[in-house]
């Protein structure tokens, strides 16, 4: 609601900056009561500063005062109610004079804005704005919603509001002004996604006029989300030219997929604005007589269809996007000139019979003709749910329905309103590469597998219940251990020489040796563990409340503190140093196992598991989370193209995989370039294990998953010569990332380690034998593990 006062627009000193609001809730005598509580008052006015920070990117923020307790009315609501157009504003002022009796620091003349909180007494309204100066009731309206809207008034905003047309056709024909008709934004009928539109966001000087692109001429023009804090900089709206009086004003969000693009008039920029607010505009006006009385939803202008103002000759098409999330951008087609003979375009696409591989990218292209020469724009979609794709050459990659044929169509548009589509068939076909071909294997009366370990020739997988099974690396069947020694569900495992260990909820560490049976390891502390590797020495498990147990043998366990109190749900170790991570982005390193240390996190998202490669530590988490480092100490995000969770990752064959929800898949040689690979199912994904050249992905209901087997790496070879001052000089040419090391021996039986070595890059290593003398002969070999 609102009251008329400002006529003219509001200087940027009154809309940015920080703002000093108080904050004074009133009762009456025969209306008792304190309306609103502390806690619920400063709840509503901390969402609002959020909104309002999100909006203005960072550039208004509030800072509220509390007046302490409820401010009796020198009137009662009776008096107030009695005259409710005029004695409203008294009630302001009696509020203000109250507030001021209580002490000189509440004073609102010294505040920026002030808010007068009560229980409902008037009808009609649960607040009420004067625009573009102070003055704000809550009548029972104590929400952040009813506040933002409130605020956005006295900040000068008038109402979102709609433009109805009475005919069914056209979107800017005869019509009428809805009052708050526009759902979308806070200043109308909002909902709870509502964002204050963009000609809002430029009167308020919070989309600078640079931010503007003021379009007079035929053109493709590329707009920014602008529904997001972090959305500050770059082309947020395109205004094009109405009439004398409105422009309109097109802008994007990322927020409410499938309503983006949103059309509105609004006055000329400079003007102050009238009561008429924004005018949201529905460019599907042939589906409001079905919506009639409820909110309709589809006002925005959809991928590929044109808008045309015949009046104005300007016909505007969004033609392509992109961007993740906040990121979203939108390329508009603005094209002058009447569209009253325009003829529409032919398109087909390049190729007639189109295979496909899953997991591997094709690419197709179209060739299109336009009768009027207009610049065509070309919409791919690909029949297996995924977005579409822009551009007259795109790329794809079938991630599901090996053996089956999808139809792909293109259409083209020449931003006049023509359009033509070609559609074909593309045949998928199962992958050669191992990584992309999956053999499924379904433990029955299983229940959810939670992780997978390699070591000592064999696999073994864990989960609900205290469920393992195994396979030996040679054999083909797995097979569930008959009794584990716990009903406990089981989080991790490993294997080393003959000792075989599971770790899990309550303490449970179940324990076989030499192939025996499997035992509760007795005396362990009762807390939740979630992973255990072994270092060559000892076993290493990571649990709650940051809990590391520490063992020789997998049966007598020593537990340290690690400095966190955080869940630690994964560890491992690289390069002398120990990585584990757990909830809300927890990191710690220990160089010892028992002393930790904990590290900066660039993430708040809880972090499931961490793996070590090619000279790299990642771990991946929450909402499709990865992180990289190249010592532990120092984490970087990397982008992983999905928000999916991410439950386990590893490192084999050269490469990091991950593996997530709803069979989500990820592969990287480095852990900052991630690839999305196909699993073949869409069933959740808890873990993943190298061993034998072959991946093996364990999931819900007793799923496991078996790649083909990788190529073997090359041997590195190796190469003598002697140095000009005589030493023996060897270079070994190997691969990139690659793991050996040099032994050497004097009879070709007894060999003896001369170094360790990693390769991190591609070019050949060279090391200098400085023990080497002339006076007899030795060999050399190179030995990957
Ligand atoms: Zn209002």
């Amino acid at each position: 609601h609102l009251r008329p006062v400002a006529k003219q627009k509001p200087p940027v000193a009154w809309t940015t900056g920080k703002k000093n609001v108080l904050f004074i809730r009133v009762d009456f005598s025969d209306r008792e009561g304190n309306p609103l509580n502390d806690e619920a008052a400063m709840f509503s006015m901390n969402r609002t500063n959020e909104f309002l920070g999100d909006n203005s990117y960072g550039k208004l923020i509030i800072d509220t005062t509390l007046v302490p307790g409820v401010l009796r009315m020198p009137k009662p609501a009776a008096w107030y109610q009695a005259e409710p157009e005029s004695r409203d504003d008294e009630l302001l002022n009696h509020a203000c004079d109250a507030a001021r009796v209580v002490g000189a620091k509440y004073n609102y003349r010294d505040y920026d804005l002030y808010i007068v909180c009560f229980d409902s007494i008037f009808d009609g309204w649960a607040g009420k704005a004067r625009v573009g100066t102070i003055g704000l009731w809550l009548n029972g309206g104590f929400s952040n919603d009813t506040i933002q809207h409130e605020l956005g008034h006295n900040l000068g905003l008038f109402h979102a509001n709609a433009w109805v047309p009475s005919q069914g056709d056209s979107s800017i024909g005869a019509g009428e002004h809805e009052e708050y008709g526009d759902p979308y934004d806070n200043m109308g009928n909002y909902s709870p996604y509502g964002h204050f539109n963009v000609y809002f966001k430029n009167y308020l000087w919070w989309i600078p006029d640079a931010s503007v692109k003021s379009v007079s001429r035929t053109g493709t023009y590329r707009v920014k989300a602008h529904d997001h804090r972090e959305s500050g900089i770059g082309v947020r709206a395109l205004k094009i030219g109405k009439n004398s009086g409105r422009d309109y004003w097109v802008g994007v969000r990322h927020w409410l997929v499938g309503n983006e693009i949103m059309l509105r008039w609004g006055l000329k920029s400079g003007s102050s604005m009238s009561g008429d607010g924004s005018l949201l505009l529905d460019m599907t006006p042939e589906t409001r007589r079905e919506f009639e009385e409820s909110q309709p939803r589809d006002h925005s202008l959809q991928m590929g269809k044109t808008f045309h103002d015949s009046s104005r000759r300007v016909s505007v098409t969004p033609v392509a996007r992109g961007g993740d999330g906040h990121k979203l951008w939108v390329d508009m087609r603005v094209v002058y000139g009447s569209a009253d003979s325009n003829r529409s375009p032919s398109v087909s696409i390049d190729g007639s019979s189109v295979e496909g591989k899953v997991g591997e990218p094709f690419r197709l292209t179209a060739s299109g003709f336009d009768p009027d020469s207009d610049a065509l724009f070309y919409i791919w979609e690909f029949g297996d749910g995924s977005d579409a794709a822009y551009g007259k050459t795109v790329s794809h990659t079938y991630f599901i329905g090996a053996g089956s044929a999808f139809p792909v169509t293109c259409t083209a548009v020449d931003g006049r309103g023509g359009s033509a589509t070609a559609t074909i068939s593309v045949q998928v076909e199962g992958s050669d590469d191992p990584v992309n071909s999956w053999t499924q294997t379904t433990l029955p009366d299983t229940g959810n597998l939670s992780f997978a370990a390699f070591g000592g020739g064999q696999f073994l997988a864990g989960g609900d219940g205290g469920t393992l099974a195994k396979r030996d690396a040679g054999g083909t069947v797995w097979s569930r251990v008959g009794d584990s020694g716990t009903r406990q569900r089981l989080f991790g495992g490993a294997i080393t020489g003959g000792t075989r260990l599971a770790v899990g909820w309550l303490g449970a560490v179940t324990v076989s040796k030499n192939a025996g049976a499997w035992r509760l390891a007795k005396g362990v502390e009762l807390v939740n563990l979630e992973d255990v590797i072994h270092d060559g020495d000892q076993f290493i498990a990571v649990g709650k409340t940051g809990k590391v147990g520490l063992s020789p043998d997998g049966e007598a366990w020593t537990f340290h503190e690690s400095g966190t109190a955080a869940w630690l749900k994964h560890v491992t170790i690289g390069g002398g140093t120990y990585a584990a991570v757990g909830t809300r982005g927890t990191i710690v390193t220990s160089t010892n196992g028992s002393k930790w240390t904990e590290r900066n996190t660039p993430t708040t998202n809880g972090l499931e598991s961490v793996a070590f490669g090619n000279g790299q530590f990642v771990a991946v988490g929450f909402k499709g989370t990865i992180l990289y480092s190249g010592n532990g100490e120092s984490w970087i995000s990397a982008k992983s193209g999905t928000d999916e969770w991410l439950n386990d990752v590893t490192f084999g064959g050269g490469m990091f995989m991950a593996v997530g929800a709803n069979g989500t898949l990820l592969t990287s040689p480095d852990g900052k370039a991630w690839l999305r690979r196909s699993s073949g199912t869409e069933t959740t994904l808890g873990g993943v294990a190298f061993g034998a050249r072959r991946f093996v992905i364990v999931g819900r209901d007793g799923l496991i998953l078996e790649s083909g087997q990788l190529a073997a790496p090359p041997v590195p070879t190796l190469s003598a010569a002697l140095t000009k001052g005589g030493k023996l000089r060897l270079v070994i040419h190997g691969q990139g990332g690659g793991l050996f090391r040099i032994e050497v021996s004097d009879d070709l039986q007894e060999w003896r380690v001369l170094k360790r070595i990693r390769q991190i890059e591609a070019k050949p290593v060279e090391f200098i034998d400085e023990s080497a003398t002339a006076d007899r002969s030795r060999f050399y070999r190179t030995v990957t593990p």
